[in-house]
C-alpha cells in the first residue's frame, strides 16, 4: 500500500500463477507447460529474426501469423487477432466486449484469470456453479446476463463439452457475446472455430503456450467474425500497437506452420495423459475425465494440500487450489512417460 497508488490499485487482487522455482532436478507439473521443447522450425525462426533488425520495431498487425491461422481454418486475416499470450488477448477481450449492464457469467471453478480481469475493469460477474460431476450446464445459463465467457475444456477439471453443447448455448445467447477459451482444446476437445463463421457473437481464444510448447515465447489469438476483431483492434492499438515482438512473430508463425509436430507431441501427451490416468485410478484416486494437457484427481485417504507439499518435499511440484469443493484435488500437468514414472513412484512413497 502506497499514497502513491491510483485507487483503483488497492481495489485490484492479482493473478497468482504457479511457481517457477530452480531447484535442481525438479518436475514440474504445476503449470501445464509443453514437457517437449516447441518445434525445431520455430527455435530456427527465431534464431534466423534475432539479429540487427531488432533495431526497427516489429510488423504491428502481426499478418503473416494472422494469414497462416486464418489459412488453416479457412478464414480471412481479419477474422483473427493475435497478442502477447492469450492472458492479453483475453484482457482486451474483457475489456472490449464483455463490459455490459447484465453480469457476466461463467463457472464457479474456472480460470482464476476471469475475476482478475472483471476486478480490473470493473466487471460485474455472477458465478455459474458447476453441477454434482463438476459440468457446465446449459439451463444454469439460461439466466439474464450481459456476456458468457467460459473455458472448454474447462480448467482446472479438464472436463469438456461436445461442439453440439456448445453451439446449443450460442442458440440461447444471441444476444450476448460468448466466448470459449480453448486454451487445452488440442488434446482431445472439439473447437468451436468450425462455428464463428455461423455465428456473429462466438468469439474463440487460442493459445501457444500449451499445444505448441512456446509458454516462454507469450503468444495468443483470438478468432471470431470481424466486428468483434474490430473491437479488439481498437483496445490493442490504444494499449500497445506492438504485442508480438518480432522473434515472438518468427516463432509463432513457424511454430503453426509445423503441423507435424504438433500432432505428433499432442498424441504423445494425450497417451501419456491415459496411461497417468489409469496409473492413478490403481491406485485409489478420483480423476475427473480429462481432455487437456492435465489431470485433476482427489485421493479418499489424504487431503490436496498434505498431498502437494508431499510431493514438493520430492521435488515434484503440482497445482493445488485452496478453494470450495475442489481443495482436495491436485491438478497434474501431464509430463514424459518418465516425469509421470517419477510422480507415481513418489506418490507410491508417499501413501505406502
Ligand atoms: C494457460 C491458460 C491461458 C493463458 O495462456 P497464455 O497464452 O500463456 O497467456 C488462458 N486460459 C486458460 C484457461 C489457460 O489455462
Amino acid at each position: 500500500m502506497s499514497r502513491f497508488w491510483s485507487p483503483i490499485v488497492h481495489t485490484l487482487s492479482p493473478y497468482v500463477a504457479g511457481e517457477q522455482p530452480r531447484i535442481a532436478g525438479l518436475v514440474k507439473l504445476n503449470t501445464n507447460e509443453s514437457p517437449y521443447g516447441p518445434s525445431p522450425r520455430a527455435v530456427a525462426a527465431i534464431a534466423a529474426a534475432n539479429g540487427d533488425a531488432l533495431r526497427l520495431y516489429p510488423d504491428p498487425t502481426s499478418l503473416p501469423l494472422r494469414q497462416a491461422i486464418a489459412g488453416t481454418y479457412g478464414l480471412d486475416v481479419g477474422e483473427v487477432f493475435v497478442g502477447n499470450g492469450s492472458d492479453e488477448v483475453l484482457a482486451h477481450v474483457f475489456q472490449g466486449l464483455l463490459n455490459h449492464d447484465g453480469p457476466l457469467l461463467y463457472p464457479d471453478i474456472t480460470y482464476s484469470f476471469y475475476p482478475t480481469y472483471c476486478r480490473l475493469y470493473g466487471i460485474t460477474a455472477r458465478l455459474v456453479p458447476l453441477d454434482e460431476g463438476f459440468q457446465v450446464r446449459l439451463e444454469d445459463y439460461r439466466q439474464p446476463c450481459g456476456a458468457i465467457i467460459l473455458p472448454n475444456p474447462n480448467a482446472p477439471t479438464g472436463i469438456a463439452r461436445p461442439l453440439a453443447w456448445i453451439e446449443a448455448l450460442l442458440d440461447e445467447h444471441p444476444d450476448q457475446v460468448v466466448v470459449i477459451d480453448e486454451a487445452y482444446v488440442d488434446f482431445g476437445a472439439e473447437s468451436a472455430i468450425a462455428l464463428v463463421r455461423k455465428y456473429p457473437n462466438l468469439l474463440v481464444v487460442h493459445t501457444f503456450s500449451k499445444s505448441r510448447g512456446l509458454a516462454g515465447l507469450r503468444v495468443g489469438f483470438a478468432v471470431g467474425q470481424r466486428p468483434l476483431i474490430d473491437a479488439l483492434e481498437r483496445v490493442k492499438d490504444s494499449f500497445n500497437s506492438y504485442p508480438l515482438d518480432r522473434l515472438a512473430l518468427a516463432g509463432a508463425t513457424a511454430a503453426w506452420l509445423d503441423r507435424e509436430w504438433f500432432d505428433h507431441h499432442r498424441t504423445l501427451i494425450m497417451a501419456s495423459r491415459e496411461r497417468l490416468t489409469v496409473a492413478l485410478r490403481k491406485r485409489g484416486f478420483e480423476v475427473l475425465p480429462s481432455a487437456a494437457n492435465f489431470v485433476f484427481a482427489r485421493h479418499p485417504g489424504r487431503s490436496g494440500p498434505d498431498l502437494a507439499a508431499a510431493l514438493r518435499a520430492r521435488a515434484i511440484l503440482v497445482r493445488h487450489f485452496a478453494k470450495d469443493r475442489i481443495g482436495d484435488f491436485l491438478r497434474i500437468s501431464i509430463g514424459t512417460d518418465a516425469e509421470c514414472d517419477q510422480l507415481l513412484a513418489a506418490l507410491d512413497g508417499i501413501l505406502g
